[in-house]
């Protein structure tokens, strides 16, 4: 029997284990991907630590995947294998539950999450359902394409739905894994970016991927700063920080929206400053496997491109302890050698 290479977790704030297990058979409605790539996202962690509601060990985490489908079970007409594709954090959906008949993918009611409810991408291969599975542009590399899949896709996705329009002024918080997709996100978008991080030393940097404007929080006092300009139509918080993304929120224009994509249980908001202008405070979703597509060949024509530190799946165990340490220059993706 064909085995391969899994990093499973067996139990909560178990380490990684490099185990060997049979290739597995695509079941019906499924795709089996031959992983060339795979992003390490924090919320991997909510695996590592068994924090996820439900959550059943072993499991293998991956939801940046990046491949080639290799083989597709019975009923899947529009895969077939040889196609390069990728999946994200949305792990399918089912069609017939009441948010799939109101055309609200996302929140299918069988919450299927890539490497949290099935198993996911720290492997050399994984099953997906079909309806989970994004084409991969011809331009991008798996390497590349890879952190696109959950860091790209939630920040692309959320900043063309902010409500801004091109010529906006848009306040990315954060200059990290999301944030530095995200300031290129909303150059490329044609939004008048402003890029707002800690210590004068992140600007160049801000600059460099497109951002026009540099606020140091440190420094200075963010909301102000963006009044000064006129406000922020929108700001999207990448920031796992409940306090910076507090200190932001004076800073929305009229009518301005602060999008939250960095999951912390509360922060403080004055609902007071939300009635005077009529702000609103929204979460955002990464997105379906469509959304997916957007953004990858957005990023494949415009030439946003995540900055990343690579591994081998051999070496699960330091590439996930970079990713925690917050240091990485900015997203830490596997190759399996594929
Ligand atoms: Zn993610
Ligand atoms: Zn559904």
């Amino acid at each position: 029997m064909a085995t391969m290479r899994a990093a499973q977790v067996s139990k909560p704030n178990g380490d990684f284990e490099l185990v060997e297990r049979p290739v597995p058979e695509p079941g019906a409605g499924t795709v089996r991907i031959k992983v060339q790539a795979c992003g390490i996202c924090h919320s991997d962690s909510a695996v590592r630590e068994g924090t996820f509601p439900g959550i059943e060990f072993p499991r293998v985490p991956g939801h940046e995947v990046a491949g080639v489908i290799d083989a597709v079970g019975s009923g899947v007409s529009q895969w077939k294998p040889g196609q390069r594709v990728g999946v994200g954090w949305h792990g399918g959906y089912c069609g017939h539950c009441d948010p799939c008949r109101r055309g609200r993918f996302f929140a299918c009611q069988t919450g299927q999450v890539t490497g949290l409810t099935f198993d996911g991408g720290y492997a050399d291969y994984v099953i997906a359902p079909a309806s989970a599975v994004a084409r991969l542009p011809e331009e991008l590399s798996a390497e590349e394409a890879a952190p696109l899949m959950c860091a790209g896709i939630t920040t692309f996705n959320a900043l063309r739905n902010s409500g801004a329009r091109p010529g906006d002024a848009v306040a990315i918080l954060g200059l990290g894994g999301l944030g530095h997709l995200a300031v290129q996100f909303a150059a490329k978008m044609g939004f008048h970016t402003i890029a707002i991080a800690r210590g004068k030393d992140k600007e160049p940097l801000a600059k460099q991927l497109g951002a026009s404007v540099y606020i140091d929080s440190r420094a200075q006092d963010p909301a102000a700063e963006l009044l000064t300009r006129g406000g922020a139509k929108a700001i999207l918080a990448t920031v796992t920080s409940a306090e910076a993304m507090s200190a932001v929120l004076g800073g929305l224009a009229v009518e301005g929206t602060l999008l939250l994509i960095g999951a912390v249980p509360s922060m403080q908001v004055s609902p007071l400053s939300l009635i005077m202008g009529s702000k609103s405070v929204k979460g955002w979703y990464s997105g379906t496997s469509i959304d997916s597509e957007d953004t990858l060949v957005f990023s494949a024509r415009t030439g946003v491109r995540s900055m990343n530190e690579t591994y081998s799946l051999d070496d699960v165990r330091d590439a996930y302890d970079r990713m925690m340490s917050g240091n990485a220059r900015f997203r830490v993706v596997l190759t399996t050698g594929q």
